[in-house]
């Protein structure tokens, strides 16, 4: 599994607080040199984590990369993968998509395209300081469509609030301005008709946004060339160091209640259900058989190698993460690769009192931010640490946390008592949601599944169980996994 970070953004959305950089074309063979030593340096790792050979792109916004940078990239990669993907998906921006762009992606060898729409409504999109219109993203939408994409993956975002109107205008440029975050898309840009006038009623900010998510809802559905395979929706949150934390800051954006967006949320669920839509994961919803595989695999705790600026691993037990600095990023790339290459064999170094790392193209397998010429900083998993994981990972999904392990993991007592107030539930191990058996079980003592035999000539066969947080409790689903842990 492999992860490619792509750092640059044409413009900056409101609610980013991720590490990316304003896109400059001069930048783009730069960064391509360096990520094509990075990879060459990884190579051993990367192949080891190819039995599940899978790429994502994503960024940042990947499709702002002309496409002979991507071209190279995808090239270096197939000499280590072979070029042939079980899934490789790109992040695009609307935008970025024309017909040559989507006939270029198919040809590049994409084979499922993750496009960031966020929503069908215009004032939104200028509040949130996206680049491209409504009208935009449907025929980004259609383009790919008629460039032969059958796997095709929206992202929308809720609970979205109102500006409140006093300066409003104004106060979103300066906010942009003073985190020199350029949002260009906001610059002068008033939030026509949206922005409410300053001690408006929380009833009105709701009703508009839950009118706006309603027709967001509406056009995803019926978009021309069929509804998408796939949706990914986010709640909007407030992030510090997002230009909308400052706005928050000062009184100038007014945040909908948690209890309006878990309305948007079930809303959601509802709709997606209705359209035949799986939903398997908190934020993910797929039509059969379009899940997506590298992101599944993430949340089954598989390694993966991430490459790039700011790009995370993972091998089982070690965690480790590139600079978040497009200049350190490279700085340390090519300064490793000369100490390889100056070294010109392996000699090991110590690196920290505990742990020697054979040559410097190996990193410390302890949490030392020692300079031995090492690519990122890195830190080994302990044990509570994997637990804690692989709870909070397994409990995102909908296929839940073997039972048996769950009760390993957290105690007989603490899985009883969640099970009884309704905060987990049992089901049938590796099903469809629509296969949960039962709620809640009539009497808490008993199970909520039937073990009872066909037949009474038949032994009972013990069926293997899983648990989960129920569909209508995953919008709080953080607060019942620290309890959990
Ligand atoms: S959210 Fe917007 S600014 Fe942030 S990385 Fe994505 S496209 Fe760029």
């Amino acid at each position: 599994m492999i992860y490619l970070h792509v750092p640059f953004c044409r413009t900056f959305c409101t609610y980013c607080s991720f590490y990316s950089e304003r896109f400059r074309l001069q930048d783009a063979e730069p960064y391509v040199e360096a990520l094509l030593q990075e990879i060459g340096r990884r190579e051993e790792e990367i192949r080891n984590t190819l039995a599940l050979n899978t790429l994502y792109i994503g960024g940042g916004t990947p499709s702002v990369l002309p496409p002979s940078a991507l071209e190279r990239i995808a090239q270096a990669l197939s000499r280590l993968t072979g070029g042939q993907y079980e899934e490789f998906t790109m992040e695009v921006n609307p935008d970025d998509v024309t017909a040559e762009y989507a006939a270029f992606l198919k040809e590049l060898g994409v084979t499922r395209v993750s496009m960031g729409v966020q929503s069908f409504d215009d004032a939104a999109l200028k509040r949130m300081a996206r680049r491209h219109t409504a009208e935009g993203a449907v025929r980004s939408y259609v383009a790919l469509r008629e460039a032969g994409f059958d796997n095709i993956s929206l992202d929308l975002i809720f609970g979205r609030g109102t500006m409140v109107a006093d300066r409003a205008a104004g106060a979103i440029a300066e906010a942009a301005e003073s985190e020199a975050l350029e949002g260009e898309a906001l610059e002068g840009e008033a939030p026509e008709g949206e922005a409410l006038e300053g001690e408006a009623l929380e009833g009105e900010a709701l009703a508009r946004s839950q009118a706006a998510w309603t027709r967001d809802l509406d056009v995803l559905l019926s978009l021309p060339g069929g509804p998408p395979e796939h949706v990914s929706a986010y709640q909007l949150s407030i992030e510090e160091g997002s230009a909308l934390y400052q706005m928050v800051e000062k009184g100038r954006y007014r945040e909908l209640s948690d209890e309006a967006c878990e309305r948007q949320y079930l809303m959601l669920c509802e709709r997606l259900a209705e359209a035949g839509y799986e939903h398997y994961e908190i934020s993910n919803f797929a039509r059969p058989g379009y899940r997506a595989i590298h992101n599944s695999a993430y949340w089954s705790g598989a390694p993966y190698v991430g490459l790039g600026p700011a790009a995370h691993s993972y091998d089982g037990s070690k965690r480790r993460w590139n600079p978040d600095s497009l200049e350190k990023w490279a700085q340390t790339v090519y300064s490793s690769t000369a100490s390889v290459k100056k070294t010109g064999k392996s000699r090991p170094i110590e690196c920290c009192s505990t742990a020697l790392v054979k040559k410097t193209a190996e990193i410390c397998p302890n949490e030392c931010r020692t300079d031995v010429g090492v690519l990122c900083d890195c830190e080994t998993l302990t044990a509570e640490q994997k637990r804690t994981e692989r709870i909070m990972l397994s409990m995102r999904t909908c296929d839940g946390i073997p039972e048996s392990e769950l009760r390993t993991l957290c105690g007989d007592e603490k899985v009883e008592e969640m099970l009884r107030g309704g905060l987990l539930e049992r089901i049938a191990a590796q099903s469809h949601p629509a296969a949960a058996i039962s709620q809640q079980p009539a009497n808490p003592q008993q199970p909520a599944i039937s073990q009872q035999p066909a037949t009474p000539q038949q032994p009972a066969t013990p069926r293997p169980f899983s648990i989960r947080i129920p569909e209508r409790k995953w919008f709080v689903g953080d607060a019942i996994v620290s309890d959990l842990l």
